[in-house]
């Protein structure tokens, strides 16, 4: 007998005439995380009453197959089902086999009949089931707070029987939106941004400013590294990596210095604005917060993003500094972002950075800068990764 999985989908039941859209980019990234984890299989993925049905040639590993469907964003739940005849004695006799390793917990049958036709409700099979299985094991029925539920699905051609379901990260098929222009530094708060960016379905390609040679490569290696660990999600990624330190100099130069980092901000969006310009990104994405350093008061973001005419999308902006570290945890970023590195901003810091910023004195302050050039020869000098 094939194996075979049912996937459940979150939200994208709700998108109407898009749903076939979205089904599809969800089957395309299921097929994506399963190859990367077994290379040479056969899986046929077909779109049945609102689940994805997976279907393998041979009998899977389901822990590797419950952890490569846990990274793909859409999916609510999943879980290793069989499919058995449209026909009550054997669903049963299904459920019965299924409950072999369960007993002594507590069950419900949660039967779910999508062909109407079938001569049976949706209770009566519950009933008839679960009454088999505590005839056989002696399970104790708990229709709320069951610790093994055994599902039963009935469809127009087959019916599908598993036991319990995994949970999925929800969310939107990564590249569903569209793709972004994330701002990855090599800190906790960018990659767990970008994180939350591809769970509302947009792919990401990363932006890293460096100071090298004046700081070690290091910056660079950790980005590429956290790109790596990103992929899982959104399987390749783009990495335009800018040397950013003359542009640096050039406002070290000749601006204020109390403004210097909202300065090299706005050269930032400069330029990731060019590029979305160039390669249809259709924001740009940060990992800033309101009020967790001076460059990110609401003045400050406010005169920052005034050069950028994306959006420029903040997914943590209510998050605390805690918050943020524990996801990274969970997603695998934090033991990367956790290594030293010298970040490119603290490049001529200023000791008294401003804090409350306004449009006209920032413009003011940079009077002096050849904004253009500076932007045109970052844009030629950028170096672009693919992992
Ligand atoms: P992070 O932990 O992401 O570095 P942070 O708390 O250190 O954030 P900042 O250093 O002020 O805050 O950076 C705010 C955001 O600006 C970052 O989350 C990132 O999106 C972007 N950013 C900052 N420095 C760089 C850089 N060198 N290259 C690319 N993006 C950067
Ligand atoms: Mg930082």
């Amino acid at each position: 007998m094939s194996q075979l999985y049912i996937c459940h989908y979150s939200e994208i039941g709700l998108k109407g005439k898009n749903r076939i859209y979205f089904e599809k980019a969800l089957a395309g990234n299921i097929k994506k995380a399963v190859k990367r984890e077994f290379s040479d299989i056969v899986l046929k993925i077909e779109n049945l009453n609102k689940r994805l049905v997976l279907r393998f040639d041979k009998d899977m590993d389901n822990e590797r197959i419950y952890n490569a469907l846990s990274t793909v964003f859409g999916l609510a739940n999943f879980s290793a089902a069989i499919s058995v005849e449209k026909d009550l004695q054997a669903i049963s006799a299904a459920c019965v086999q299924l409950m072999k390793d369960q007993q002594g917990k507590t069950f419900a049958v949660k039967a779910k009949r999508s062909d109407k036709n079938f001569p049976y409700t949706s209770p009566e099979i519950n009933q008839y089931v679960g009454a088999e299985i505590v005839k056989r094991y002696g399970n104790k029925v708990d229709l709320s707070h069951a610790q093994t539920k055994c599902h039963i699905e009935l469809l127009a051609d087959e019916v599908f029987v598993f036991l319990n379901k995994e949970q999925g990260p929800g969310g939107l098929p990564v590249g569903s939106s569209g793709k972004v222009l994330a701002l990855l530094s090599g800190g906790f708060d960018s990659p767990v941004a970008a994180y939350y960016i591809m769970k509302r379905g947009a792919h990401c390609s990363f932006l890293h400013f460096h100071v090298y040679p004046h700081t070690r490569k290091e910056s660079q290696e950790k980005v590429k590294n956290l790109a790596r660990i990103l992929n899982k999600f959104q399987y390749k990624s783009r990495i335009y990596m800018v040397p950013f330190a003359d542009t640096q100099l050039a406002i070290a130069q000749h601006c204020p210095e109390k403004f210097r980092i909202i300065l090299y901000r706005r050269m930032m969006m400069r330029i990731a604005k060019r590029l979305a310009d160039q390669h249809n990104y259709k924001a740009v994405v940060t990992g800033e917060s309101v009020g967790q350093v001076a460059s990110q008061t609401l003045d400050n973001l406010r005169v920052i993003e005034e050069v950028i005419d994306y959006p420029v999308i903040r997914p943590l902006v209510g998050f605390d500094k805690n918050e943020i570290i524990e996801k990274a945890r969970q997603i695998d970023t934090y033991d990367i972002s956790v290594l030293p590195h010298d970040d490119a901003c603290t490049r001529f810091t200023p000791k008294h950075p401003v804090i409350y910023s306004r449009p006209e004195e920032v413009r003011f302050a940079e009077k002096d800068l050849d904004v253009d050039s500076l932007v045109e020869r970052d844009l030629k000098n950028i170096e672009v990764i693919y992992l």
